[in-house]
């Protein structure tokens, strides 16, 4: 029979596991969780890259628009007086 494979704090855990899984009944909703916080740092990080996606672009057009003689701080300037 296998044993659980959690690692959690270092010790280890010699528990069998659940059928057909490699963590014991103990560990195997820890392990779940776990899965769920990964899946959601994975859509955290897909957020992030699409704003910096945004940025880019956002950052490109107000380069093209000073080359153009545009001031982007001038308009902010304009905007918030
Ligand atoms: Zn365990």
């Amino acid at each position: 029979m296998k044993t659980c494979t959690w690692i959690g704090n270092g010790e280890g855990c010699n528990h069998p596991t659940v059928k057909d899984r490699s963590y014991c009944e103990h560990h195997i909703w820890s392990v779940y969780q776990k899965g769920t916080h990964l899946s959601k740092r994975k859509k955290d990080i897909r957020t992030a890259m699409t704003v910096h996606f945004w940025e880019d672009l956002f950052n490109q057009a107000v380069e093209e628009l000073e080359a153009e003689g545009w001031s982007f701080e001038a308009e902010v300037d304009r905007i918030i007086a």
